[in-house]
């Protein structure tokens, strides 16, 4: 097991995408196997240590982020153990890179859905947000593809476990599960909940706070025949929306939308963007052999029937031409991360999804509300979930203070429409202010609860995620005295 302790070498993992300030520890542990790293965690709980889990560092939130203690850094969990075409699945450890274990099922055949757009993520780190990325328009979040989880505890105890050994119910007598009602949107905000909670479902979007994540098993789609994207573009806004609502019932591997803002970003990488487009959707399709035409001639009549000029489509029908084109959406988050560390102001985006049929109210709101407050800004995201990462981009202080009285007025109009704070980023240390705004002071306390349960000396990320701790400090009395 290897431990630095040289604050030099060591201070890139205190850094994430989230641009928050101030992290610290004493050193970085990085164990080699699931032994050291049950040793390890068993004296940091009997020494009362805190430890705060690291993977790829892409977070956006500030997770991984530690404020003390060590950082336990799952990067020499790197091997992919096995790749089954019999059993669609796959099992590997949790410091694999997501990038690297989807080409390997590829290279097999086999499709792993899972797109979190970033390509330096580890799958622990995945996992443990419940990351999803377009591609979760067909397939579903992480959550889905999870079947089975071999895990280290807060004492030290190594948990093997499968979706359906254990099923919770109120009555648990150990772990008592939240009762609040989870939103019918694609979320990853808190611990999961309701009776009949999966055991295994506690630790997807757990944020590192239950859990060490050391090996998962992943379920495999076969890879399609052949994918064909496209990038729209429309000269009224409204009509992208209206072709989005449209697509949603097709079948379509993922749908995005981009304002104008995010068409000006991407006008930096290319000139082929038409200067008068004032939105853009950019969509997969997954082909069959004997299907490709009739799937197409539907896109045909969708894209006919909002406007989108078909002389200024962009198509790509070969792997590669795909590949360009998600290079290509990639770039507007990179784009925006550049802009964030220049100015130096903590990233202000949001990752709010709302039920369909509030989604037109929604964009209104962040429409009006922006244009009136004159600060820069971007949005995009996945339309096709009804979830857009809206992206402020203050210049000074004055504006930096009100862009984040928007962050909370559009949680707080998200929350009423029956939305989630956090579809798939996860809530870390910079969105812990919202958290309650969904599931209520009670809700908090009863995740501080789960929390106690499984980690009665609150040594993993102690000092931040989902803003548990923040509230124990706060409730302590009240939940356990
Ligand atoms: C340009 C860009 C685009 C992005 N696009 C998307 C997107 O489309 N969809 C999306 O979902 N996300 C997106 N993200 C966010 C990010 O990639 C995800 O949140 C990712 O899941 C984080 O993985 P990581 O390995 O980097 O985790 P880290 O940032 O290292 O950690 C994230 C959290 O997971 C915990 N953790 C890490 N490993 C483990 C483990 N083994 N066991 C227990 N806990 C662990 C950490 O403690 C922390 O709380 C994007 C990020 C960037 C920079």
């Amino acid at each position: 097991m290897l431990i630095k302790r040289d604050q030099n070498s060591i201070k890139s993992y205190f850094e994430d995408i989230s641009n928050l300030k101030g992290g610290h520890a004493d050193s970085v542990v990085i164990p080699e196997n699931i032994d050291e790293l049950s040793e390890f965690v068993k004296k940091a709980n009997r020494d009362k240590l805190p430890i705060t889990v690291s993977g790829g560092g892409t977070s956006t939130t500030g997770s991984r982020i530690p404020f003390g203690g060590s950082v336990l850094s799952l990067e020499k969990f790197n091997r992919i153990i096995d790749i089954s075409k019999e059993r669609m699945c796959a099992v590997a450890e949790a410091g694999v890179l997501v990038e690297d274990f989807k080409s390997a099922c590829s290279k097999r055949g086999l499709f792993y859905a899972s797109h979190p757009t970033e390509k330096s993520a580890f799958l622990g780190g995945t996992i443990s947000t419940n990351a999803s990325g377009a591609r979760s328009f067909k397939y579903g979040p992480t959550r889905k593809q999870v079947k089975r989880l071999k895990m280290v505890l807060a004492t030290g105890q190594i948990l093997d476990i499968r979706r359906g050994d254990i099923i919770l119910t109120k009555k648990d007598p150990i772990i008592p599960i939240p009762t609040y009602k989870m939103p019918e949107v694609k979320n990853s905000a808190g611990y999961f909940a309701g009776e009949g909670t999966d055991y295994i479902d506690l630790f997807i979007g757990q944020e590192g706070t239950l859990s060490i994540i050391a090996q998962a098993e992943l379920s495999l789609a076969m890879m399609p025949y052949k994918i064909f994207s496209s990038f729209l573009f429309f000269k009224d806004v409204k009509d992208a929306w209206s072709f989005a609502q449209d697509a949603r019932r097709s079948s379509a591997l993922s749908i995005e939308y981009f304002d104008a803002n995010a068409l000006r970003l991407l006008k930096t990488k290319s000139n082929n963007v038409p200067p008068d487009a004032q939105g853009a959707i950019f969509f997969e399709q997954e082909l069959t052999e004997s299907g490709e035409e009739s799937i197409i001639n539907g896109w045909l009549k969708t894209i006919a029937k909002h406007n989108a000029s078909l002389d200024d489509a962009w198509a790509a029908m070969t792997s590669e031409e795909c590949e360009k084109f998600n290079q290509f959406r990639y770039s507007i988050p990179e784009s925006i991360n550049d802009i964030v560390r220049r100015t130096g102001y903590r990233r202000l985006s949001t990752d709010i999804a709302v039920p369909e049929d509030r989604l037109p109210e929604m964009m209104n709101f962040y429409v009006d509300t922006l244009k009136a407050s004159g600060i820069e800004h971007v949005i995009f995201g996945h339309i096709g979930e009804c979830h857009l990462h809206v992206n402020l981009l203050p210049k000074n202080e004055t504006e930096h203070k009100r862009s984040k009285d928007i962050c909370l007025a559009f949680i707080r109009k998200g929350v009423s429409l029956g939305g989630t704070v956090s579809a798939e980023h996860g809530i870390g240390k910079t969105r812990r202010e919202y958290l309650e705004e969904m599931y209520g002071r009670q809700g908090i306390i009863e995740m501080a609860r789960i929390k106690k349960a499984l980690d009665p000396n609150w040594i993993k990320n102690i000092r931040g995620n989902l803003g548990i701790s923040f509230y124990i400090c706060y409730y302590k009395r009240r939940v356990w005295y």
